[in-house]
């Protein structure tokens, strides 16, 4: 026989287990393993190049630029994601927009919901960063949605601090707060790449931008500390940057100004640029109000030099009007209007509106200075339309959050109050299915307890009746008892009166019957009364009274009829009697009865009656036996 080879492999069961085993195994990764599997892995990956982007992007953003070519697909599109994080971190925001949306577009229709979202936060973060926070915040509430609904806790700490610096652009600082503190919290509870820590320095930020440096600090303290540790140089810069200025809030001049000094450092020791700018234009600050002027321009050309290779115009437009003030100062206003309009230039666009209401306002300064007062108030009229427009703006940007709010907790309370109505609705249904189980129960019952009663008063007729049948038939005859006997003939007796009827009576006794029972026994007496009764039960009509009223002594009534008549009937019946022991093959026994008869119309008193007929049976002993005597022909 030829045995294929693929049955044999089959046929062993090791071989058909391990096939079996990597089937299911496949099965479970091609379909919902995958997903969640693909990001796990994915987020272990990221966490170590996400740090090295913290700790170096530009050496991460050559690699991955290189790399990029010779890359395709969601490889790609992660690369994107990374440059675009590098980017973000050296606050070139144009540059990390273009990468985010090269990432995205690789991934168009395709099924990478996570990368989808990380890409998303890079763009939000650079829109952000551009100035363009309303389009940042629809990217992150998706990004958050899909991380709270997934549990990605890496994602969602992410999109938190986006969500925060978004909120805290927009001034939300109420929302910044809340979204930095839930990322603390979930910092705290898990281990990711941004630590209590980082949060710590975000809340910081957002108590530095509302003004209260006494709260920001000690949360500016704790991340300096964290990141002195872990020598996080860009952060440790960006804190100190935040520190310093806190303390300068509070006039600590000297400390605040040791601490600016220090983050510039730090910033320009990792090729920082933008965070040493930053660092300069605060020193500035502090040196003008010192009197320093020249030393705070020093800085502060620097720090513009800075922002123009970072690109970035709001800054640049901050050092602009920083230098136009202190040409103001030195009411050099040629200076100064070169100042401005420099910034001027750059501030185009809605974005710049605030920034060119302070360029207005100091150039009609400028020009008050330069006595040209007409110009300046023309400029303070165009200024103070804007800042009406800007009011108008804000206002109506706050409007529509309110509302925004108003409806979200509408819907929230309408939400709660159907869902109380279900609750509600659901008790309800629940009571009426335990109110119809209980009336099922009732009527269970009821139908039972009827059974019951109906069973119960059958028996207690049947018994009735067993009662009735015991009391009124007599258990050796069958024939009725002495009481009904009378009971039916004064019935039938007072029925024959009324209608003026005939009606006889007889009382029958057996003849010599002592000798029978002591010649034959007792038992042959019973038999020759059962035989006695059977032959009346035969002989008469069913309408006439057959009872025994005594041992061998029987009552016999017949309505409608004569005396006479009885006495036929009784004459045949008589003579039928004694053939009663043959019928119980007792042939050896002669029988014979007496009867006395007596006609209903001698009396109305059945006692009466029964007397009569008693001495007319007394008559028929007396004349021998074995014959009738009728009452009153005797
Ligand atoms: P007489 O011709 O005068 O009527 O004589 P008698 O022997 O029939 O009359 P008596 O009144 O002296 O006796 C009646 C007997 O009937 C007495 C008793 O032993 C018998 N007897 C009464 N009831 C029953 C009964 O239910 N069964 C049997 N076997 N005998 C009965
Ligand atoms: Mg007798
Ligand atoms: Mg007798």
């Amino acid at each position: 026989m030829k045995i294929n080879r693929s049955q044999l492999v089959f046929k062993t069961p090791f071989w058909r287990l391990w096939f079996k085993t990597w089937v299911v195994l496949w099965l479970v990764l091609i379909t919902e393993g995958v997903s969640a599997d693909t990001i796990h892995k994915w987020s272990a990956v990221s966490v170590d190049k996400l740090k090295a982007v913290r700790d170096d992007p530009r050496m991460v953003l050559d690699k991955t630029i290189n790399d990029l070519p010779q890359l395709k697909g969601t490889e790609k599109a992660i690369h994107h994601f990374f440059a675009s994080r590098a980017y973000a971190s050296l606050i070139l925001h144009d540059q990390a927009l273009e990468q985010a949306k090269l990432g995205l577009s690789l991934l168009k229709g395709t099924t990478q919901p996570w990368l989808i979202a990380y890409l998303n936060l890079a763009k939000a973060e650079a829109l952000k960063g551009l100035g363009r926070p309303r389009e940042a915040e629809i990217l992150v509430d998706g990004a958050l949605q899909w991380a709270r609904q997934n549990n990605s806790n890496e994602l969602l700490a992410y999109a938190l601090s986006v969500a925060g610096y978004t909120n805290l652009v927009l001034s939300e600082t109420d929302e910044a707060l809340n979204r930095f503190q839930e990322g603390y919290r979930l910092a705290e509870t898990h281990s990711l790449l941004l630590t209590p820590a980082d949060f710590s320095g975000m809340i910081a930020l957002v108590y530095e931008y509302r003004d209260e440096p006494e709260l920001a600090i000690p949360y500016f303290e704790q991340a300096k500390v964290y990141y002195s540790k872990q020598n996080r140089r860009l952060e440790l810069a960006n804190t100190l940057f935040g520190l310093g200025r806190s303390y300068l809030k509070l006039n600590k001049q000297q400390e605040g100004l040791e601490l600016l000094i220090e983050s510039a450092r730090l910033a320009l020791e990792i090729r920082d640029i933008q965070g040493a700018a930053y660092s300069y234009q605060e020193i500035s600050q502090v040196l003008i109000k010192r009197g320093q002027i020249e030393a705070a321009q020093t800085y502060l050309v620097d720090a513009l030099h800075f922002f123009e290779q970072a690109k970035n115009p709001f800054q640049q437009i901050g050092v602009l009007l920083a230098q136009a003030k202190i040409m103001l100062i030195q009411q050099k206003a040629e200076a100064a209007m070169q100042y401005l309009s420099s910034a001027k230039e750059l501030a185009t666009g809605d974005a710049f509106l605030p920034h060119r209401i302070q360029i207005n306002r100091l150039k009609a300064e400028t020009y008050a200075l330069d006595d040209r007062y007409q110009k300046a108030y023309n400029l303070l009229l165009t200024m103070m339309k804007d800042e009406r427009r800007l009011q108008n703006e804000q206002n109506s940007q706050r409007l529509i959050k309110l509302q925004a709010a108003f409806e979200t907790e509408q819907q929230r309370s309408q939400n709660a109050l159907l869902q109380e109505q279900n609750l509600r609705q659901q008790a309800a249904l629940a009571n009426e299915r335990k109110q119809r189980g209980y009336t099922a129960i009732v009527v269970t019952l009821l139908a039972v307890i009827c059974l019951l009663l109906l069973l119960q008063h059958r028996i207690s007729r049947k018994h009735q009746k067993k009662y009735e049948t015991l009391a009124n038939q007599d258990g050796l005859t069958n024939l009725l008892t002495r009481r009904k006997t009378l009971e039916d003939t004064n019935q039938q007796l007072n029925l024959a009166h009324r209608h003026d009827d005939f009606i006889s009576m007889a009382i029958l006794d057996l003849d010599y019957f002592k000798n029978i029972n002591d010649t034959y026994g007792h038992q042959a007496g019973d038999d020759i009364l059962r035989g006695f009764a059977n032959l009346a039960s035969r002989s008469f009509r069913n309408t006439d009274i057959l009872g025994r009223i005594g041992g061998e002594e029987f009552f016999f009534v017949f309505p409608h009829t004569c005396a006479q008549s009885a006495y036929t009937l009784l004459q045949s019946f008589s003579e039928k009697v004694k053939a009663v022991p043959a019928d119980i093959n007792r042939e050896e026994i002669s029988l014979s009865v007496s009867v006395g008869l007596v006609s209903g119309r001698e009396s109305e008193d059945v006692a009466q009656l029964m007397n009569m007929a008693d001495e007319a049976l007394y008559a028929a002993k007396e004349a021998g036996r074995d014959c009738i005597r009728i009452y009153g022909q005797t």
